[in-house]
């Protein structure tokens, strides 16, 4: 049978809800189901899923840090970079506002939220739950973060036996959420075709829609390519001493692949390879931090989440506080190492960002039309970063390199 991929699904599932949506705006009823039952169950899977991605995330770096010295470099380079990506995303997307006026007949739903503007204090101190069983329950991420972190730090501090037993156990529990992830991807155009189609449907100004999804296209573009060409290279170039043309040239093969698969992980044999043999890593780094970096260290998807949750806001007429936008900043880091290194991760870690900072998950609607295109294109972002993190780190070990 003739498989047609899944970008490609979601394209023509795209236009249709298009079509649909204009054409029949008084028969949305009969796909809207679609799309409710996909979000549904993408909130079925977030809290299993990043409470089990943070914990063996987390054992994972744990057990690395035993490492010294480069663990401690490696934390310091991901951390940092995927912080400087995001603070772009949210100077970009403070300075172009794509959402802002793009009447997408959302702000009135918000109202019904009551969404709580916490205080600086209250907000630290309700990350401390008092039953996190409850916490659960309600999808408070910020305190399921913070009681996963701890869990999966502590994993690391006991005797080696039941260490393994449990890093294996939260390993596993990884796995098949993510398998469960996937699986629901797999809906995905049928998703986007009920919810584009409604979301169509509701537009008195079609125009006004495509405008603000270009604009936000072009934000998330833009401070994916600053990123990129600018922060990064100037990274390689000073503190690295190294020469970041032939970096890239060195990376053609894995950024490629990258930008077709939209996986960090299935790209992963192609960035050691080129790594190791085009740029002249020893393997002693690249077998470290790479695939390290597949999973925790995502600039693009970071830059991306932040971008994405502040357009949602805008969009829907709710003003973020300063607080606010400082837990995207923090969430939005948190998401992109909770994202796993496969398509559309980022896109399932966004609500996180929208779940602490009270926006509705159903913004998530609104930004999957052009998802995979993002996808494409922060997956390059990813990956690039993770190689120019070997290649500085080797530098600093004082390793000769070819680049
Ligand atoms: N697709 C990205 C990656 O594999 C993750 C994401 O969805 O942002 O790196």
């Amino acid at each position: 049978m003739l498989k047609i991929k899944l970008h490609w699904q979601i394209l023509i599932a795209l236009v249709l809800a298009v079509l649909y949506g204009a054409l029949f705006p008084n028969y949305v009823e009969y796909v809207s189901w679609m799309g409710d039952l996909f979000l549904r169950a993408l909130k079925m899977i977030i809290v299993p899923l990043i409470l089990s991605s943070i914990i063996s995330g987390v054992t994972n770096i744990g057990n690395a840090e035993n490492l010294g010295k480069l663990g401690i470099k490696t934390l310091t380079y991901y951390l940092s970079t995927s912080l400087l990506a995001i603070l772009i995303g949210l100077f970009l997307v403070n300075i172009f506002q794509p959402g802002i006026g793009a009447d997408l007949g959302l702000s009135k739903q918000v109202e019904e939220l009551g969404i709580a503007k916490e205080s600086f204090g209250d907000t630290l101190i309700n990350i401390i739950p008092v039953n996190i069983f409850e916490s659960f329950l309600k999808g408070d991420m910020l305190s399921i973060i913070f009681f996963a972190i701890l869990f999966g730090f502590f994993i690391t501090q006991i005797k080696e036996s039941y260490r393994v037993n449990l890093t294996n156990f939260f390993d596993a529990f990884f796995e098949v959420m993510m398998k469960i992830t996937m699986f629901i991807i797999k809906f995905a155009p049928l998703g986007i075709f009920g919810i584009v189609a409604v979301t169509i449907s509701q537009q008195n100004d079609l125009l006004q829609l495509v405008q603000s999804m270009g604009l936000y296209m072009i934000t998330v573009l833009l401070g994916l390519a600053f990123h990129s060409m600018v922060t990064l290279p100037l990274i390689l170039k000073f503190f690295a001493k190294a020469d970041p043309w032939l970096h890239v040239k060195a990376m053609t093969t894995p950024l490629l692949t990258a930008f077709s698969t939209s996986s960090s992980n299935a790209t992963l044999p192609l960035t050691i390879d080129a790594v190791e043999n085009n740029s002249g890593v020893s393997n002693k780094i690249t077998s470290f931090t790479l695939p390290l970096g597949a999973t925790v260290n995502m600039d693009g998807t970071a830059l991306y989440e932040c971008v994405a949750a502040i357009f949602i806001a805008q969009a829907y007429g709710v003003e973020l506080t300063f607080v606010q936008q400082i837990i995207v900043v923090i969430t939005a880091l948190l998401a992109s190492i909770g994202a796993a290194g496969i398509p559309m991760a980022g896109l399932v870690t966004i609500t996180i960002i929208l779940s602490a900072v009270g926006l509705p998950l159903e913004g998530v609607g609104l930004i999957l039309s052009v998802d995979r295109i993002l996808d494409m294109c922060r997956t390059v972002v990813n990956v690039w970063s993770d190689s120019c993190g070997a290649v500085t780190i080797a530098k600093t070990e004082g390793e000769e390199l070819k680049v």
